[in-house]
């Protein structure tokens, strides 16, 4: 295990900012801090980099408790968000930095500046000056900068915060590339749930200084622990009811209706008890539309559209069923009905969440 967080309290005086927070990573994994501004993530990032001591609990960098160690004696790599180039020095400059400041073990550090600008698809702006860049650029050099010592790990604060969406993409998969050809571990920090599901091997979900959930993206959609993750990673139409078994099937009997929820994913619920107030979830691409007119089949409802927002690649539609509320459906572009239309909804059992 590369870095191993255990027990990490910090407080401000009667502010607790993180609240004993414990978890590992492997040697080139990518792992996720996803939470809302002010959840605790910089702390936790600025604890392990050295520049905050921890209230409680110790870091280990491979094995070793660095707790107590200055930054520059952790063979850690950071880009925050203020970590800007240094404006009077060229990129290649910029990049040796780091070497410098680390007592880089190498005869020259000219190769090594060579190899990080062929990594950061720079390999002819070596002599250009960080205002000559784009800000995509400029952020591919701070990230060579950070990782041109080989340091055990990089850490991320929000580096993709400020860039366009179609930058922002670009950036996602090119950070991603980038760690698949350097397997270099990443500890990344972000409220983005899109970055986190799009490039983490593991996301640890954080809320008011305390972790929520940890798991591979997949789990925490598909499975979020709680009703704060399943709210706050992707969108979803809840139900609450109460829970209610019907022989060997369960249902959320609301104050209008009753949602069958798939066996499995009430045993996987656990110990909650018949008639106990639940929240049901179902992911906007979960459920089914149809203009036939049926509603025989489970959870199937009528109702009528309100809304259609055509985003391109899919259509965001609003239904409005009495017995429900609000449920929101992706469908396929450009779908063959209108706002105004009866239509109906259908919500697959298995797809229910029980967070
Ligand atoms: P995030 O990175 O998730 O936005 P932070 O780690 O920056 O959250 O902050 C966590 C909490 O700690 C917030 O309530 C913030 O106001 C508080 N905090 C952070 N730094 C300080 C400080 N130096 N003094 C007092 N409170 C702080």
């Amino acid at each position: 295990m590369i870095l191993r967080v255990e027990g990490l309290v910090k407080r401000y005086g009667d502010l607790v900012a993180v609240d004993d927070i414990s978890f590992g990573i492997e040697g080139g994994d990518f792992v996720t801090l996803l939470g809302p501004s002010g959840c605790g993530k910089s702390t936790i990032l600025h604890t392990i980099a050295g520049f905050l001591e921890p209230t409680e609990g110790n870091i280990y960098l491979r094995g070793e408790n660095v707790t107590e160690r200055p930054p520059n004696k952790r063979n850690i790599g950071m880009s925050f968000q203020n970590t800007a180039l240094f404006p009077h020095m060229t990129v290649r400059e910029n990049i040796s930095y780091g070497l410098r400041m680390r007592d880089y073990d190498v005869q020259s550090y000219e190769n090594r500046v060579d190899e990080i600008l062929e990594l950061i698809d720079l390999p002819e702006h070596g002599e250009h000056n960080p205002s000559e860049l784009s800000g995509g650029q400029q952020q591919r050099v701070s990230l060579g900068r950070a990782i041109a010592f080989e340091p055990d790990i990089l850490l991320l604060d929000e580096p993709l915060t400020g860039l366009d969406r179609v930058l922002r993409e670009e950036m996602r998969s090119w950070l991603k590339q980038m760690q698949a050809e350097t397997d270099v571990t990443m500890l990344y920090v972000t409220h983005d749930q899109a970055d986190a599901l799009s490039m983490s091997d593991k996301v640890i979900v954080l809320r008011d200084a305390k972790k929520q959930q940890e798991a591979d993206p997949k789990t925490i959609y598909e499975h979020p622990a709680n009703s704060f993750v399943a709210e706050f990673v992707g969108k979803s139409t809840k139900f609450e009811g109460q829970i209610k078994q019907n022989g060997n099937r369960a249902e959320i009997e609301t104050s209008d209706s009753k949602i069958a929820v798939d066996s499995e994913r009430y045993r996987s619920f656990g110990d909650q008890n018949e008639n106990e107030p639940v929240t049901g979830y179902v992911r906007p691409e979960d459920v089914g539309i149809s203009t036939n007119g049926n509603t025989d089949g489970q959870n199937a409802f009528s109702g009528s559209v309100e809304e259609i927002l055509d985003m391109g690649d899919r259509s965001e539609v609003t239904v409005v069923v009495s017995e429900l509320g609000t449920v929101l459906v992706y469908t396929e572009r450009f779908p063959d009905f209108n706002e105004g239309d009866e239509i109906t909804v259908e919500i697959p059992d298995n797809k229910v969440m029980l967070p």
